[in-house]
């Protein structure tokens, strides 16, 4: 299948529904809520909804300070811990970093690279996400990708080569996707409640594919899980979820009503 306007080598079809790529499912807290007591509620409140699910891949990313007391209250649930950023270095004099072996060892087993609030407000650009993402791989985390086009890249039709550098230059230097799961969140989408329609995210999420698949090769391309994000909620869920190449969602706003968020996981159990 080729990608309009995208070189792409041909070879093998790699876009479709695959069994072998497990659904996974993101809670991205941002920097919510406002107290620990609050944080302790919100992950006992998932735990109790999504404990035992077995159906999907599941992590809450909470806020540094609030990574003990979610770990506490996920202990020995199947719901799992990540870190919205990280510091690509063990150690040293980086004022306000956080390295990877110190996450894990308050219990992050997750981390985000590259959400477009990173890009946008901390100024942070794809080589600095690249080096967040080898740094946390090389530590042993699962590390989720962020990448996505503004709407003006996107009505000048430049989505593909946006997300196509963003891919490249965030995954220099790494041999192995096997722990990479990449998140398309167009950022007109985030926040705002303008979720994209299912034809235009499962579009883009093959393009993403073939972008793999050129770069990466058929295999890797077909074995890497990739989330959709921006402005999910309980009843747009199933019908993306629905598509042959979206394999979860990165959830914003929804994700700190355990209801709601418990919805969404559970939509992806139709069609899997
Ligand atoms: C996000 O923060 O990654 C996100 C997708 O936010 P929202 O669901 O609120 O759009």
């Amino acid at each position: 299948r080729t990608i309009a306007g995208w070189p792409h080598r041909g070879g093998p079809a790699v876009t479709g529904r695959s069994m072998e790529r497990r659904p996974v499912f993101g809670g991205n807290w941002k920097m919510n809520p406002g107290s620990v007591r609050e944080a302790h509620a919100l992950a006992a409140g998932v735990r109790r909804r999504l404990g035992s699910w077995h159906k999907a891949d599941v992590a809450l990313f909470a806020p540094g300070p609030y990574l003990p007391t979610a770990h506490e209250a996920l202990r020995d649930a199947r719901v799992a811990l990540g870190a919205q950023d990280l510091f690509p270095a063990d150690g040293g004099a980086f004022t306000g970093g956080m390295s990877p072996p110190m996450l894990q060892s308050v219990g992050a087993t997750w981390a985000l690279a590259g959400h477009s609030e990173r890009r946008t407000v901390f100024g942070e650009d794809d080589a600095v996400v690249g080096a967040k993402v080898r740094a946390g791989l090389a530590a042993g985390l699962q590390v989720v990708l962020c990448i996505g086009e503004t709407r003006e890249q996107r009505d000048q039709g430049a989505t593909l080569h946006v997300l196509a550098r963003q891919l490249e230059v965030g995954l220099h230097g790494v041999k192995d996707l096997a722990r990479l799961v990449v998140a398309y969140e167009p950022v007109w989408a985030i926040g705002t409640g303008q979720v994209a329609t299912p034809a235009l995210a499962q579009q883009t999420h093959a393009g993403i594919r073939a972008i793999l698949a050129d770069r990466r090769g058929a295999a890797a391309a077909q074995a890497t899980r990739i989330q959709y994000g921006g402005s999910v909620k309980p009843h747009n869920a199933a019908e993306l979820l629905a598509q042959p190449d979206i394999d979860g969602a990165l959830v914003g706003g929804a994700s700190l009503d355990p209801d709601a968020f418990a919805a969404i996981v559970k939509a992806a159990g139709g069609g899997r």
